[in-house]
C-alpha cells in the first residue's frame, strides 16, 4: 500500500495538504509541520492531488 511520506526539511506548514486530504494530515501549527496520523485512509481522499498541490513537493510515497 502506498503511504504518504513527509520530508520535514521542505514542510512549510500551508495547510494545503490538509484541506484536500483531512482525515490522513494534520497540521500541528506549533510547530507549522504536518503530520501523517492515518496514512491507512489515503483511501478517503486523494493523496497523490495533496502531492500535487503542495507548494514545495514536500509529499511523496513509500510502497509498505
Ligand atoms: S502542502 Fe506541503 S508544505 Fe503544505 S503543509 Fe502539506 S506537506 Fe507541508
Amino acid at each position: 500500500m502506498k503511504k504518504p511520506v513527509i520530508d520535514y526539511d521542505l514542510c512549510i506548514g500551508c495547510g494545503s495538504c490538509v484541506e484536500i486530504c483531512p482525515e490522513v494530515f494534520e497540521l500541528r501549527e506549533e510547530e507549522n509541520k504536518v503530520y501523517v496520523i492515518a496514512d491507512e485512509k489515503c483511501h478517503t481522499c486523494d493523496c497523490e492531488e495533496a502531492a500535487g498541490v503542495c507548494p514545495v513537493e514536500a509529499i511523496s510515497f513509500s510502497e509498505e
